[in-house]
């Protein structure tokens, strides 16, 4: 039979391990709320990764159809190049390569209204009537920007 005393110990003891139990309870809920709050947070996370992926994806696919796009036009252009460069004098091609290669890819511009299309400077007198007076297969060129001056009816000579 237990005294008085030990009951009223076992009586203290049942109270502190029914608090601690409560306490204990309120610990869980509040580790169950926290995790849901990161589980949706992980959905949402998640949803951005997959809509940035998708936006990856879809640039990706146009990126290559693009060079695609520009390889093919590199292979065309490059034989129409080698067409035309068929036709033309070995000394012209290569001079017009040189200053091509110095003058940021244009090699040749066309003469268009005394102004040379290349370095959009009007040319003086003198040298519209050199280019003028030049034979119809002379190559002549800028004097301001060394590219090879293409003549037509607009050249305004
Ligand atoms: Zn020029």
């Amino acid at each position: 039979m237990a005294s008085p005393k030990d009951l009223e110990s076992l009586q203290r003891e049942l109270a502190s391990l029914a608090k601690r139990q409560g306490d204990l309870e309120d610990v869980v809920l509040e580790v169950m709320e926290r995790r849901e709050g990161a589980q949706e947070r992980v959905r949402e996370l998640t949803d951005r990764v997959e809509a940035i992926q998708a936006k990856v994806d879809d640039a990706t696919t146009r990126r290559d159809a693009a060079n695609a796009e520009i390889d093919a036009e590199v292979a065309t252009v490059n034989k129409e190049r080698e067409l035309t460069v068929a036709d033309i004098p070995e000394a012209l091609v290569a001079l017009y390569d040189r200053i091509r290669a110095k003058q940021g890819g244009i090699g040749a511009a066309r003469l268009y209204q005394r102004r040379c299309e290349g370095c959009r400077l009007e040319l003086d007198i003198t040298e519209l009537n050199d280019v003028r007076s030049a034979a119809a297969d002379t190559v002549v060129r800028c004097e301001n920007c060394s590219r090879i001056l293409v003549r037509t009816p607009d050249s305004g000579l």
